[in-house]
């Protein structure tokens, strides 16, 4: 009887060992920008404001996964989301270019037939994600820039705001003091800019020390098996020419396929993102059979052995994310079927479900 009785508890525990290693259902994975980002710079207010934004958008994008909807929906919800936050520098809250202008780049790619959109140098379009979207399934492009980009935008029916609208007096204070360190002159505010200010005052800030930092991604598992990934960013702050970075970029700092098993979007010093075609090969190196983990670390650690700093997130075809860096910090967070959703920022927590 004792022996049956331990044999039946054995028999559980293992049963609830095979059910906690069950693939999930549909799977979520978001990051909200890489970087020098420590204990010490973050006042408690802002770590629980970061880490609230972050719930915020991965519980928009789950609500999706959840209810059976599609990966590109789920991460376009939650990226909207941390668009209109200021806290990332995405949407509302970009960085400003050293004209003193916000210049917004997204991408968004569909693992199931490796359709992609992208868009650069946005001035008036809200939710930049949307546009890289609608020019993925609404035009026989895949990439489109500037004037020529909001236009398209508007013309598919997206949201289009003042350039003030994207404008926050921390980012300001940011450039101006990146600005004056680099000798070179400062530009005069945009236009409404301190009408668009005033409503955010309240709300909190990213550091002040942040140049560059809370570029949005995300990457899902449907429930129908397909993978998604899409980037959004104001770039890096004092850019200047027209400057474009990985994000929007395909293969660089976005990428998603069934076929390979993954999904990646990526945060950092983008020049060497492009360089390194950092989210293509970490979903070479996945088809090749590496886990999410192994391939994003090994990749991220060999692109950036050429300069720069930053980290990706991925989704792999059983619904595992993955986070690698090469920084202090990441605001990042996951959610699936079988797990709550959980959030980090320190490069030593652990985010994974
Ligand atoms: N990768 C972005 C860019 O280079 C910036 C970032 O992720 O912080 O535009």
């Amino acid at each position: 009887m004792m022996r049956m009785g331990m044999l039946a508890v054995a028999m559980a525990a293992l049963a609830g060992a095979v059910k906690a290693q069950e693939a999930p259902r549909w799977s979520l994975a978001i990051h909200g920008g890489a970087g020098v980002i420590e204990r010490a710079n973050l006042s408690p207010e802002q770590d629980a404001a970061y880490r609230a934004a972050l719930t915020r958008a991965l519980e928009a994008g789950s609500a999706v996964l959840r209810s059976g909807g599609e990966a590109l929906d789920a991460i376009q919800a939650a990226i909207e989301i941390m668009e209109d936050d200021p806290l990332f520098n995405a949407g509302r809250g970009a960085v400003f270019t050293a004209e003193g202008k916000t210049e917004l780049d997204a991408a968004v790619m569909n693992g199931a037939d490796l359709t992609a959109g992208a868009a650069a140098g946005l001035t008036r379009t809200r939710h930049p994600i949307a546009a890289a979207r609608a020019i993925m399934e609404q035009s026989p492009h895949v990439m489109l820039i500037g004037e020529g980009a909001d236009a398209f935008s508007a013309s598919v029916g997206l949201e289009q705001v003042d350039p003030a609208f994207f404008f926050t007096e921390r980012r300001w204070q940011g450039l101006e003091r990146q600005l004056r360190e680099r000798g070179d002159p400062i530009p005069t505010r945009p236009e409404g800019a301190s009408a668009a200010g005033q409503g955010l005052a309240s709300l909190p800030q990213p550091p002040l020390n942040e140049r560059k930092f809370g570029t949005v991604g995300a990457v899902a598992l449907d429930q129908s098996g397909n993978l998604a990934a899409g980037t959004s960013t104001g770039g890096m702050s004092g850019k200047r020419w027209g400057r474009v970075g990985d994000v929007p970029v395909i293969g660089a700092g976005t990428y998603a396929s069934n076929t390979d098993g993954c999904a990646v979007s990526a945060t950092g010093d983008g020049e060497y993102f492009i360089r390194a075609t950092v989210a293509r090969d970490i979903c070479a190196r996945m088809a090749s059979g590496a886990s999410g983990q192994v391939a994003g670390q090994a990749e991220v650690d060999e692109a950036l052995a050429l300069g720069g700093s930053g980290g990706v997130i991925v989704m792999s075809r059983d619904g595992q994310p993955a986070y690698a860096m090469t920084t202090s910090g990441m605001y990042r967070g996951a959610a699936s079927s079988s797990e709550p959703a959980r959030v980090a920022i320190y490069a030593d927590e652990d985010a994974r479900p």
